[in-house]
């Protein structure tokens, strides 16, 4: 039996390293995907087989079977009924879950443990305990934010708080371990819980929206690392392996994030204080130039080449389909056309990739920011469709910005910008965009889909 839980688990670690390599590629991502799947799906049955060598009893194997059945199907009703615009809500959440699952292991194991272990294990199952706790509570948080359930907190004493907290966080054990502090070590973990949860909650609360992307990913990294622990706990080789995977990808993914914001890690996490600019929720008044579809149109077929920025407001909208006639009409009447692609637009990392994907837009057409950007003044028009934080250009002037500092497509040295949205409301960030004043610049409001229909309709009718 040993064996074959042996060669389960290595079979499932493979899955996983071959299912991530593919999901670093667009193409191949959903192979990535369904290798990993499988890979998942060999860990869970070896999961079983494992509980029947260990000869454990038949209630305790029904409640495994029954919570492995019962997570197959709420998480596969999750992701077929998941909205793609709540896709990063739900990402938080099944990351909530993750650091969840290890803290209660690691609680499970406090409980039961014996105070002669080595300290090195009790390290471990400490940092396994605090590490799942700040996930959860830090992930829950991020998903309220994200669904705009609560919005940033910019105290100082937060972040002071927050500060004490991680200090609690790593002197406990050593006072423990040297025998200063008299708690009994079962006590020591469930203060450790206490306190890992309320970090999560502050170390989240005060992050301001752009940086969201990257605490996101933190997040992630931090609940593979507690993965990780857990399955040192138990000696389970696929939980180890697979925990690594999802800290060190996080962690990567993090240090990308953070270039393509050209904001430090420390930054993001300390150096969020508000800004006086942001107006959260309430339209801006500026100076703008209002256009008409019929005016877009016009503009349209004297352009040669085009470009367009999607952003978040086009997954609300749900506009790719409708975005995927007009290139194949603008392509039929001889113009180029690209999409730009800003690494944090949307809600999630690869967001606008999935969305396009989902109309089936080649990715060839598809260009990231630094490859453009240099050339913009090339483009006779670029379509901003729901995008706006990642085209304001108030992050390379105005250091007063919550934004200030992060890349942006730079539409604005375009000939003509038109910017598709329904009113004077702020993007995610909260700031007011400078791009709507400039001259080149002309606002098209309403639905995303609608007026992509209406243009749509219009040139059909001019064939
Ligand atoms: P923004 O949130 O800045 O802007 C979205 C725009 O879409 C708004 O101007 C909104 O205006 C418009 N919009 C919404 N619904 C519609 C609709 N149905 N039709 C037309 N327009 C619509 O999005 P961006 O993609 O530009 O920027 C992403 C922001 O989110 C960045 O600040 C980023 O840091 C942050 N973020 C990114 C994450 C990621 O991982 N990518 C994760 C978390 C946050 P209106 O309401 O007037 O229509």
């Amino acid at each position: 039996m040993q064996v074959i839980t042996d060669v389960g688990y290595l079979l499932a670690s493979f899955s996983f390293i071959i299912g991530l390599k593919l999901m670093s590629s667009p193409q191949k991502a959903k192979k990535g995907n369904r290798v990993a799947t499988i890979g998942m799906g060999i860990a869970l049955i070896t999961v079983l087989i494992g509980g029947i060598s260990k000869n454990i009893n038949y209630t305790s194997l029904l409640i495994l079977s029954i919570a492995i059945l019962a997570g197959v199907i709420v998480g596969r009703k999750m992701a077929f009924t998941v909205k793609m615009t709540a896709m990063p809500q739900m990402v938080s959440l099944l990351n909530a879950t993750g650091g969840g699952c290890a803290m209660l292991l690691g609680y499970i194991e406090a409980s039961q443990i014996s105070e002669y272990l080595y300290s090195s294990s009790l390290l471990l199952l400490n940092l396994g305990v605090v590490t799942g706790a700040i996930a959860l509570s830090g992930s829950i948080v991020a998903y309220l934010k994200l669904g705009g359930k609560i919005r940033d907190l910019h105290q100082g004493g937060v972040h002071w708080f927050s500060r004490v907290l991680f200090l609690c966080i790593v002197l406990l054990p050593l006072g423990y371990f040297l025998q200063i502090i008299p708690w009994s070590f079962y006590e020591l973990t469930l203060v450790l819980i206490f306190i890992g949860l309320l970090y999560g909650v502050l170390f989240v609360v005060p992050i301001g929206g752009a940086d969201m992307p990257v605490v996101i990913s933190l997040l992630n990294s931090i609940t593979g690392i507690a993965t990780a622990l857990a399955g040192l706990l138990y000696a389970n080789k696929a939980m180890i392996a697979g925990g690594i995977f999802v800290g060190a990808a996080g962690i990567f993914l993090t240090m990308l994030m953070c270039k393509a914001m050209n904001r430090s890690l420390w930054r993001v996490i300390v150096g969020n204080t508000g800004s006086k600019t942001q107006n959260i929720g309430g339209e801006t008044s500026q100076e703008i130039r209002e256009t008409s579809v019929s005016e877009v149109v016009t503009q349209l077929l004297l352009s040669k080449k085009i470009g367009i920025v999607p952003g978040y407001g086009m997954a609300v909208a749900q506009a790719q389909h409708t975005c995927a006639q007009l290139q194949n009409l603008l392509q039929n009447k001889g113009k180029t056309l690209d999409y730009i692609i800003h690494p944090v637009a949307g809600r999630m990392p690869g967001h606008m990739n999935v969305l396009l994907a989902e109309a089936k837009i080649g990715y060839h057409y598809l260009k990231e920011m630094h490859e453009v950007n240099d050339e913009m003044g090339s483009y006779d028009m670029i379509f901003v469709i729901g995008a706006n934080d990642v085209v304001n250009p108030a992050a390379e002037s105005n250091p007063a910005s919550p934004i200030y500092g992060m890349p942006i497509i730079k539409s604005h040295l375009s000939k003509q910008v038109v910017v598709f949205k329904r009113s004077m409301k702020p993007g995610y960030s909260g700031v007011s965009n400078d791009l709507f004043e400039y001259d080149n610049c002309q606002l098209l409001f309403g639905d995303a889909q609608v007026s992509l229909q209406e243009i749509v309709t219009q040139l059909k009718a001019l064939n």
